[in-house]
Formats: structure tokens, C-alpha cells, sequence
């Protein structure tokens, strides 16, 4: 049984963060199940009035109450005027101390659960990091992300994408919603329903599937009781580590009639001859550069972004057989027969022998492996307008979008 003193302690060293920056965060509770309950309260505390809260209104009846801290916390400047109510919080207010992303399966928690598990796992492998991981009591597993140094929401948004980007868990549907809900991509103001609590929905206390947590937030990796919790014992991520972190986003818009890509910036330079090396490469764009990245570093990435960074290889002018070098050198799964056959269909030498072209930039965000770097047409040509190429490939290329444009036209 843990001690509600403990608990207090706990969530008042949740509320300021890894970097002790949480002087004022939203707060939001509910008085039993938040979609019909009669209390709810939304609002920003400072850490002293969170304490408050805490012995008077959550502590008291703390297996009734639904207790959510928000990710980011408000910035000193605007903390008066956000907790007096004076300005709407907003991205431009917060600042953020940790990357959090929501593993949920309404029918099936263990599966949300393994997926948590299994993206900590990659995380510490790629950054020798200590993700928390702690399941929500109801729908699966809360993962947090302890930061080395604040960010702003643009920086939070970019890092969370590039960090669960090779594994498209927003794609995967289940229970008819994304395993990782999408929300913490574009809500600044996401809340966060804290380890030691009680998740008190009526849907949860019924979930039969929902094997010994139900109803109660606690971490299972590591596991650790309130009584011993520090930050300090968690391995944080710089966010200068992830290399796709400091790409630059301000890239300039495209043209809408525009017959070639030009190099936008100075003169080109050849890529560089080894598939790792492109990961440090200028010329390559970053959604390719972080899924290179991750298979160096974990050996583990989604099927679907091993397949657009085959196709991107192909259309930049590596063999086949680098490809499938590169794949035996850093898969974890690697199976020879397998992968050359994966490698040979995509380089359209079996099944329906086509030449098969790269993703556009639009079918990448469709597929939850965009970056976000503004180039919106094709990673490709990203390629083409910065580094040499081969002119026989380059031309192939867009030999084949016209082909397909005209087949879509007279078809
Ligand atoms: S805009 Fe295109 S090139 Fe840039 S990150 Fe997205 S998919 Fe990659």
C-alpha cells in the first residue's frame, strides 16, 4: 500500500520536472469521471497553490479524483499573468522538460503496453537514455522522456516526431484510433495524468483486459516505488544528440510552376559513398537521415520506413548490393533470403518487376515519416538539388513521374 504522504511528495517532485523548472504548470482534475463529473477545474498553479490543492481538494478523496499536470511549464516571465488568469496560455508560454507520448488500446492494453516497452527500449539503445514507462490504469502506457536542457513547443514538436518517426506507432489503428495518440503532436497544452494515480473512468473499472492495473497509474519500467522516486536517477536525452534535431525548419517554400530543382544553396558536392555516412550529410533530407540513424544505432525500424529508405537509395544511385549490405551489417532481424527479396522487388528485379518510384513527400506525411522540413516535394529531389547524382538516375526519375502523370491522365 503506498503512502499518500509519499504520494504527495511524489507528485509535488513530478509537478517540477527533471530540470526543476515547473514553478507554474496547468493543472486539470475531476471529481470522478471527468466526462460527467461536476467538479472539473482547469487552470495554472503555481507549485506552492499546487501543494495546497494536493492537501485540501486531491489528497482527501484521492481514489475519486482524476489528477492531470501539464507536459509543458509556464515560462517565469508569464507565470503571474497565466496563473491570475490574466493571458490564455499558449505554445508561445511554455517551455518543455520532457518528451511524453500515449501508448493507448482500449481493447487491447497489453498490446499498447508491449509497443511502450519495446519504443523504450529502442530509445535507450539509440541514446542511452531512461525513459519512464507506466501504465495509465485503463488503455495501455504513458512514456516520458526525461530532457538535458529545455525546449520550446517547435523544438518538442520536432524531437518527439524525430524520435518515434522510424516506428509509425500514430499509424498503426487500434481500437479505430492511432496506438500513439497524435494529439501530444499538435496540443501544447497536453495534459498528463501522473504516475500514483487513479484513472477513474467507469469504462476502465469494467475493462476485464486490463490484467492487475486497473484503475491506478503505476511505473513498470523501471519499476520504483513513490517513496524512492527522484529525477536524478533518470538518465535525461540532450536534445543536441538527435541529429535531426538540428536541422534547420526554415527552409524556403516551393514554387508551384517550377520545370527542374535547383541547388538552393552553393555548389554541389558529391554524397558521401557509405549508406551511414548519409546520416550526417546536409544533402540528405532529415526524414531519411533519422531512419538511417535509428538502424545504425538500434537496428530496428519500421517495415515501411525500411522500404521508403530502400527506394530513396535506389533513386540517389546505390546498388543493390550496398543495400542489402547495409541491412546485414545493422538489422537486428536480418534474414538474407528475406531481405534480398525485399530489396530486389523495390529495385523493381522481381514480382511486379516495376520501376518502382520514391514516396512523394505527401505519401511520407501520410505515412507519419515526415519531418516536417518544409521541401514538400519529393525526398529525392531534396537530394538532387544539393549533392551530384547521376545524371542517367536523376533523368530516370523524372522520366518516370511524367510516365505516371500521363497514365493518371489517360487512365
Ligand atoms: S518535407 Fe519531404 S523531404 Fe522534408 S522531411 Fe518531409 S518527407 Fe522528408
Amino acid at each position: 500500500m503506498v503512502s499518500l504522504n509519499k504520494v504527495r511528495e511524489f507528485l509535488v517532485k513530478w509537478f517540477r520536472g527533471p530540470l526543476g523548472i515547473g514553478e507554474a504548470r496547468e493543472v486539470f482534475y475531476s471529481i470522478g469521471d471527468p466526462r460527467r463529473a461536476r467538479v472539473k477545474v482547469r487552470r495554472v498553479f503555481f507549485v506552492q497553490g499546487f501543494e495546497l490543492l494536493l492537501d485540501q481538494v486531491i489528497m482527501p478523496r484521492f481514489r475519486s479524483v482524476n489528477l492531470f499536470i501539464g507536459i509543458g511549464a509556464v515560462r517565469p516571465e508569464y507565470s503571474l499573468a497565466a496563473v491570475t488568469g490574466e493571458i490564455d496560455l499558449g505554445a508561445e508560454h511554455l517551455v518543455y522538460d520532457t518528451v511524453q507520448y500515449d501508448f493507448d488500446c482500449k481493447d487491447d492494453p497489453e498490446l499498447a503496453v508491449s509497443r511502450a516497452l519495446e519504443f523504450a527500449r529502442s530509445l535507450r539503445e539509440r541514446y542511452q537514455v531512461d525513459p519512464l514507462v507506466y501504465v495509465t490504469g485503463c488503455k495501455g502506457a504513458r512514456l516520458v522522456i526525461p530532457l538535458k536542457k529545455p525546449t520550446d513547443y517547435e523544438g518538442y514538436v520536432l524531437l518527439a516526431r524525430s524520435l518515434i518517426q522510424p516506428y509509425r506507432y500514430t499509424q498503426i489503428k487500434c481500437s479505430g484510433k492511432p496506438l500513439v495518440d497524435p494529439s501530444m503532436f499538435n496540443d501544447a497544452k497536453h495534459p498528463s495524468r501522473p504516475p500514483f494515480t487513479y484513472n477513474v473512468k467507469d469504462d476502465c473499472s469494467a475493462n476485464r483486459n486490463n490484467k492487475g492495473h486497473k484503475g491506478f497509474a503505476k511505473p513498470i519500467e523501471p519499476r520504483f516505488g513513490a517513496e524512492d522516486f527522484d529525477w536524478s536517477m533518470f538518465n535525461p536525452l540532450d536534445p543536441g544528440e538527435v541529429t535531426v534535431y538540428r536541422i534547420e525548419v526554415d527552409m524556403p517554400r516551393p514554387k508551384l510552376l517550377r520545370p527542374r530543382p535547383r541547388a538552393t544553396r552553393g555548389p554541389k558536392k558529391p554524397l558521401p559513398r557509405s549508406i551511414e555516412e548519409l546520416a550526417g550529410s546536409e544533402a540528405v533530407p532529415p526524414c531519411i537521415r533519422n531512419i538511417i540513424e535509428t538502424m545504425v544505432r538500434s537496428g530496428d525500424v519500421d517495415h515501411y520506413a525500411r522500404l521508403a529508405l530502400v527506394w530513396y537509395l535506389k533513386w540517389v544511385g546505390f546498388d543493390k548490393e550496398q543495400v542489402i549490405g547495409f541491412f546485414a551489417k545493422h538489422a537486428r532481424d536480418y534474414n538474407e533470403r528475406v531481405t534480398r527479396y525485399q530489396v530486389e522487388y523495390a529495385y523493381g528485379l522481381r514480382g511486379a518487376r516495376r520501376n518502382w518510384l520514391m514516396p512523394s513527400c505527401r505519401r511520407m506525411k501520410q505515412h507519419d515519416l515526415c519531418l516536417g522540413c518544409g521541401w514538400d516535394r519529393n525526398p529525392v529531389t531534396y537530394t538532387y538539388a544539393r549533392a551530384h547524382v547521376p545524371e542517367e538516375i536523376r533523368e530516370r526519375f523524372f522520366e518516370e513521374i511524367k510516365r505516371g502523370k500521363k497514365e493518371a491522365v489517360t487512365r
